[in-house]
């Protein structure tokens, strides 16, 4: 059975490169048919911030990755935050340290500093563990009082010297590992809680994970990972890995920070996200005004394609055609105005029902009420190809609720005659006899009042427009005038004559 999870810490917003972690996972997941768990690993409480678990499963909730178990939903594992594990995981460790593979380490902070102070790149591992205070360096004996003593103690992995440890990842094939080049990691600490590298393990075992997707820059940890595997006596059930490729900056010179985004001018997080402590808002994918499909469109494409030209995908695609083969080994650079295009293609695939509630809430935040459901629907295909971002929607919108409050009059000024202050009065006039109020026939009036005047189309054409929107946007301006009716469109031509 396929089951795969994303374990965040909860230690901010979300960055692209955790959505598609996320993604990936899903993907996968429902492809084989399988489960996607959502783990809160919150061991290390120095690095907890409140608010950051609620984050992530709104933001899983936003792009429509729902987790079939999770700390919220709860499951046959539960629990599924690792600090409410904490009793869980000392017999591991214990475990490790009965078979020679992990010991207990009394070294004190100040120990460890001057040790790291005295010894330029001081690694605690096999040349130097003897020389420190743990239950290699001390008989067992000495171990047992200290232990019994209370003294503080940290429960240390026992990293083998001259060995290779290999795996073959999903994605890299083949990875080999140095253990003379990593260090004697930390598995318990002194307060009884384990560190990352033993949670992580223990629970992909106890919650039956088959296959671990994570960012690319847990790959020197791998190494720990499989040895834990195999020493625990687990190694049998040890899921598959796949380390994702990194997300990189537009030029592709490194991996995309959180950072970058104030730096570029674009989001790098998923949503807004407001640091509990400095107050410093990450602008997000979703308050920009991205829609979510399009927003998991974009990022299955980093890293990822069909193998044939197609760009657009919906979920149920995805899901379909997703396969670990097809995801690169190299980095993906993210480029904003792609991120854009893909937003604007979605916005006009998206139907008008599933766009109502995002335009009603743009046109909501700049005080439009709107009554007229038809009306507004109307105005939504008229104007939903012109729209790149959410937000744009009021700009093209907003002339169909209400009168322009400003008229781009710089752009006519300079040709203006009496001429045309003429035919705009005799339009009125026509406007207001015109036995039918539809786009064509007040286009042919137009016209046809213009040829009778000797005035070129594009001359009063411009004009109208300003004089019905505001300003050079909007879509054909008969089909304005046709949505906001007779009487509307005649009064704004008479207020721009003034
Ligand atoms: N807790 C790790 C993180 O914050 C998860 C790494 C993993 O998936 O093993 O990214």
């Amino acid at each position: 059975k396929v089951r795969v999870r994303f374990a965040p810490s909860p230690t901010g917003g979300l960055h692209l490169g955790g959505v598609r972690t996320v993604l990936f996972n899903y993907l996968f997941a429902k492809h084989h048919g399988g489960e996607f768990v959502l783990r809160i690993e919150d061991t290390d409480q120095t690095r907890y911030v409140p608010g950051a678990e609620e984050y992530i499963v709104e933001c899983l909730k936003w792009c429509g990755l729902n987790p079939d178990e999770s700390p919220q939903l709860g499951g046959p594992y539960t629990p599924y935050r690792q600090s409410e594990r904490k009793p869980m995981y000392r017999q591991y460790a214990e475990q490790l340290v009965n078979a020679g593979f992990a010991y207990y380490a009394f070294d004190t902070p100040e120990e460890l500093t001057a040790k790291r102070e005295a010894i330029p790149n001081f690694q605690y591992g096999h040349t130097f563990r003897q020389e420190m205070r743990n239950s290699i360096s001390l008989s067992a004996d000495e171990t047992k009082s200290l232990i019994e003593q209370g003294i503080p103690h940290v429960v240390r992995i026992k990293m083998p010297a001259d060995e290779t440890v290999t795996f073959t990842d999903m994605i890299r094939g083949e990875v080999s590992f140095d253990t003379n080049l990593v260090d004697d990691k930390v598995l318990l600490k002194a307060d009884g809680m384990p560190t990352y590298h033993l949670a992580v393990v223990v629970d992909d075992y106890l919650m039956k994970i088959s296959h671990a997707f994570r960012g690319e820059e847990w790959l020197p940890s791998a190494p720990i990972h499989i040895l834990l595997w195999k020493y625990l006596g687990w190694e049998n059930e040890m899921p598959e890995w796949a380390h994702l490729p990194l997300i990189l900056k537009p030029d592709g010179n490194g991996k995309l920070s959180k950072r970058d985004g104030d730096r570029l001018g674009f989001p790098v997080y998923a949503m807004n996200w407001t640091d509990p402590k400095s107050g410093d808002l990450t602008k997000g994918f979703r308050e920009l005004g991205f829609l979510p499909e399009a927003f998991i469109n974009l990022l299955v494409m980093l890293g990822w394609n069909d193998g044939t030209d197609q760009e657009l995908f919906t979920l149920d695609e995805m899901i379909q055609k997703f396969s670990i083969e097809r995801v690169s080994k190299a980095g993906a650079k993210f480029d904003f105005e792609k991120a854009k295009w893909f937003n604007a293609e979605w916005i006009k695939k998206t139907d008008t029902e599933t766009l109502r509630p995002h335009v009603l809430s743009v046109l909501e935040s700049n005080g439009i009420n709107v009554t007229d459901e038809t009306y507004l629907n109307k105005v939504i295909a008229l104007i939903k190809d012109r729209c790149v971002l959410l937000p744009d929607f009021w700009q093209q919108a907003s002339f169909f609720f209400r009168r322009p409050h400003e008229l781009d009059i710089d752009s006519v000024k300079p040709k203006w005659n009496d001429e045309k202050t003429a035919f705009f009065n005799d339009l009125i006039a026509a406007f207001s006899q015109t036995p039918s109020w539809n786009a064509t026939d007040l286009e042919n009036e137009f016209k046809a009042l213009g040829a009778e005047k000797g005035l070129k189309v594009g001359e009063i054409m411009l004009p109208l427009r300003i004089m019905l929107v505001g300003g050079k946007f909007g879509p054909a301006v008969f089909d304005i005038a046709e949505m906001i009716g007779k009487e509307e469109t005649i009064e704004r031509i008479r207020i721009a004559l003034g």
